[in-house]
């Protein structure tokens, strides 16, 4: 079956001109504009298997429904195509109170899903396809063991994201299991303050309400904890996450007890490690004009992308090619703004300066190459004037 599909896989995603550009030394001359590309971009390991088995699935199962539990991935023109290609969400509006069963087939998203998702829709008779990444299920396995162990987990991640939403479910499998999700430093902060010091429970109860379990405690259940990570966050980010727990247990607890309380496993996937290593070398090999970062805005490891540019060079997180709207133009995400499918996007002017060009090109892990190669052909098209 994955024969059958890849034809018209690599009609729908593939590019020859990123083939070339990637041939060339991952650089792209054209007139006055220089494009430099990431040496790790675009489709993770993950995210290509997640959508060929879509594909294979909707070929499969020709005369039955085939549905995906919501986005597959993080890129709008991804799911757009999926739709294109008769698969249904169950997210959308008109699918929402549906009854599913034995004939329907269910395509499992690559950042998994809850428990209880899970268990309902085995329970429903549906027929499952599910493209959960290696590399979530290894977090997984991590807080299954903290629950079992009697470890609460501390999850690094976003509270309404689909992998940390299923991630945290797994802690509930056990009766002693529990989770509290921080999103940065300044939320592990907090965290580790009430550990070393104590503090205010009723303020902390609140601040965390939606990111903890059923009846968290933050005087019993911050005891023994384990660390754990959305797998797309910024690396550096979470391993000082890491640091400030096991720092702030050594305080509480004792060095000579410190491991009794605390245990950490870096789950940052290495997909994710690859494109802000590339991108980190990018910045550091080339003076660049700017940046361009292509990806969903709900896309947690395009963000952090973009997150890394910014602090080094004028960064434009775009969603599509057509963000690109003229050489005057850009629509883009503020760095920084929420990372949701709907975030605000500013409209920025005179965003391509004059005379030759270096412009910095990375994509993250749910943008296929196609994308890619339209925002080279769009810079060069902006660009074919001037000298
Ligand atoms: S980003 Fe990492 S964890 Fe997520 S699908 Fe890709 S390889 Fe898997």
């Amino acid at each position: 079956m994955k024969e059958a599909v890849a034809g018209e896989l690599a009609a729908a995603y593939h590019s020859r001109l990123v083939d070339r550009v990637r041939a060339s030394n991952f650089r792209h001359v054209a007139g006055r504009l220089t494009v430099h590309l990431a040496h790790e971009f675009g489709f993770c390991y993950g995210v290509d298997r997640a959508v060929d088995y879509a594909y294979q699935a909707r070929a499969r199962f020709p005369g039955r429904n085939v549905f995906l539990t919501g986005e597959i991935i993080h890129n709008p023109h991804v799911n757009d195509r999926l739709r294109d290609a008769g698969i249904r969400f169950l997210t959308d509006a008109s699918e929402r109170n549906r009854q599913l069963g034995p004939e329907d087939v269910v395509i499992l998203p690559a950042f998994g899903v809850t428990v209880d998702e899970m268990l309902r829709l085995t329970a429903q008779g549906c027929t499952l396809v599910d493209t959960t990444c290696g590399s979530v299920l290894n977090v997984w396995k991590n807080v299954v063991r903290y629950a079992q162990d009697g470890y609460t987990a501390i999850i690094h991640g976003k509270v309404r994201h689909e992998e940390t939403r299923a991630t945290a479910s797994q802690a509930l499998k056990f009766p002693e299991g529990r989770y509290l999700i921080v999103l940065d430093r300044d939320e592990a902060a907090i965290v580790c303050d009430y550990i070393e010091h104590g503090g205010d429970r009723a303020a902390f109860l609140a601040r965390f309400a939606d990111a903890m379990s059923p009846g968290f405690d933050p005087d019993t259940d911050l005891i023994r904890i384990g660390c754990a990570n959305q797998t797309t966050m910024l690396m550096s980010e979470s391993l000082e996450i890491g640091e400030m727990f096991g720092r702030a247990m050594r305080v509480r607890y004792g060095e000579a007890h410190a491991a009794e309380h605390f245990r950490a496993f870096d789950t940052i996937c290495s997909a994710t490690q690859e494109r802000q290593d590339a991108v980190e070398a990018l910045l550091a090999a080339e003076p660049l004009d700017l940046m361009i970062v292509v990806g969903g805005y709900n896309s947690s490891n395009t963000c952090n992308l973009a997150r890394i540019c910014a602090a080094r060079v004028q960064t434009y997180h775009i969603a599509e090619p057509d963000c690109l709207i003229s050489a005057t133009e850009i629509r883009h995400r503020s760095i920084g703004a929420p990372s949701t499918a709907n975030a605000a996007e500013v409209l920025s002017r005179d965003w391509l300066p004059e005379g030759r060009l270096a412009v910095g090109l990375t994509a993250g892990a749910s943008t296929p190459n196609n994308i890619v190669g339209q925002v080279i052909e769009t810079l060069e098209r902006f660009t074919a004037h001037g000298s």
